[in-house]
């Protein structure tokens, strides 16, 4: 049997065997025998995340043939797709029904599933996560039950749109969509010092702010999205694209990460380079073109949404520590917004966030860096991103979401052999 790993490469398993099924009722009947047979069965997407919430314990049970759009209302926006379909295959088929997601992420290789099952988000202030747009989903659960959840059980909804994959196999998935729009993208390099100070400010002045920071500076990128009438069309030249997005930020990124990962000491000058290479653009096209970018550097990452009023708060703590240590990070942090949604497990579980994420080179060394942003989050009662890394397990959690102790009682019900569960989900749940 062939290993698997995730994208990052930080975590590999090889599984016992993969189930491939073609249809939701196939899927079903492979769930159930697997279960009769007392073995355990672990749904992966695209294997986007850092975490190894995916990693199978036993048997792999792929999505790859179950993908595509089943239904379509252009009235009312409701898209019904298949759970393995992924992102970039979903936003190009609502383009064309004239649909759009309402946010998506920064990139769009993962499974609509596996996107919804960790919390994944995007930015903007009145935008909460992905899963707050699922209206419904089909349901196979390992004690034989395939069912269609909707808010009709408020219980059930509250919990499975963002189930970590450990109530059950989603199927089908349907959101509620809008109508598709197209977005300018206006990216500047600034100086922290001028943007953290007023960026609750930006937060709410875009319907997407986000802005990167470059550890060991004073530097920052920011990029804001917003809408843009429908026959405003100034998109990146392809040189720019091609120069920008494939060239400096991916092949000489990567180069030149690959070369301060054997000379940590450069890395100080390496960011205020890199800040430095970057300059003001601004550009228009259709809402998914905007959010993505392509990511070709590998890299480990931690994310924590803390209460949206505490991110210039971790951002100077972590700037302190940076300056303390003089550690050699070389990837920008990431600070993003999102609204609070109702869904048990959601980061934004009632509470508006900002999101703060750290990255490092996959060879380089993030330990130290990585435990000192957790340290730093908890202070702020953060909550990390189920699909990046993190170390907390089950007591604190449980403090962080007051509907834990709900979500494991159906996890009980719905799971009591626990054929889904896999080391991570021991952690984060229990056993
Ligand atoms: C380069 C990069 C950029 C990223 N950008 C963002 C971002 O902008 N915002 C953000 O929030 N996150 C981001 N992420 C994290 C990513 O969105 C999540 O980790 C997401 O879960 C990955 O989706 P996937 O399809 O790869 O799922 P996987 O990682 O394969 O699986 C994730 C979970 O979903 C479960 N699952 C998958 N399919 C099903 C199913 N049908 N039924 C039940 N459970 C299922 C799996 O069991 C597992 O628990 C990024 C990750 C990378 C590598």
């Amino acid at each position: 049997m062939s290993s698997w790993s995730n994208w990052a490469g930080n975590v590999d398993m090889t599984p016992v065997g993969v189930l491939r099924p073609h249809t939701p009722s196939e899927l079903a009947d492979l769930v159930a025998e697997a279960a009769r047979a007392g073995r355990r069965v672990r749904p992966v997407g695209s294997g986007h995340s850092f975490t190894a919430i995916a990693a199978p314990a036993d048997l792999q049970l792929s999505l790859e043939h179950l993908s595509g759009v089943l239904s379509a209302d252009r009235e009312t926006g409701r898209v019904r797709v298949l759970a393995g379909t992924p992102l970039r295959t979903l936003t190009r088929a609502l383009d064309a029904l004239g649909l759009a997601m309402p946010n998506l992420g920064d990139i769009d290789a993962q499974t609509i599933s596996g996107a919804l099952s960790t919390g994944t988000h995007g930015t903007g202030a009145a935008l909460p996560g992905l899963a707050a747009a699922t209206v419904g989903l089909r349901l196979v659960t390992p004690d034989g039950r395939d069912c269609w959840v909707d808010a009709s059980d408020p219980e059930l909804f509250g919990a499975a749109r963002l189930g970590l994959g450990a109530l059950g196999v989603v199927t089908e998935i349907e959101l509620a969509c809008i109508p598709a729009y197209r977005l300018r993208a206006v990216e500047r390099p600034d100086s922290l010092d001028a943007v953290l100070p007023r960026l609750q400010e930006h937060f709410d002045a875009h319907r997407h702010f986000e802005m990167y920071w470059f550890p060991g500076t004073r530097r920052v990128n920011t990029k804001a999205n917003d809408l843009v009438a429908d026959e405003v069309d100034e998109p990146l030249a392809t040189w720019r694209y091609k120069l920008d997005d494939e060239f400096l930020s991916n092949t000489v990124f990567g180069a030149a990460n690959a070369v301060v990962t054997k000379f940590p000491r450069a890395v100080l000058p390496f960011n205020e380079i890199a800040a430095r290479a970057l300059t003001e653009r601004s550009y228009t096209g259709p809402s998914y073109e905007v959010f993505c970018t392509p990511r070709t550097v590998r890299f480990v990452e931690s994310e924590y949404a803390v209460p949206r009023e505490a991110a210039e708060s971790v951002i100077s703590d972590l700037a302190a520590w940076v300056e303390r240590r003089r550690e050699p990070i070389s990837f920008p942090v990431e600070v993003r917004v999102a609204a609070p949604d109702d869904i048990w497990l959601s980061t934004g579980h009632e509470r508006a966030n900002a999101y703060i994420a750290v990255h490092q080179y996959h060879a380089g060394a993030y330990r130290d860096y990585f435990d000192a942003f957790e340290e730093i989050a908890a202070a702020h009662g953060g909550r990390p991103h189920w699909g990046k890394m993190h170390t907390l397990g089950l007591e604190e959690l449980s403090a962080l979401y007051p509907r834990m102790d709900d979500f494991r009682a159906v996890r009980d019900r719905l799971d009591p052999d626990r054929v889904l569960a896999n080391d991570y989900l021991e952690r984060v749940l229990g056993p």
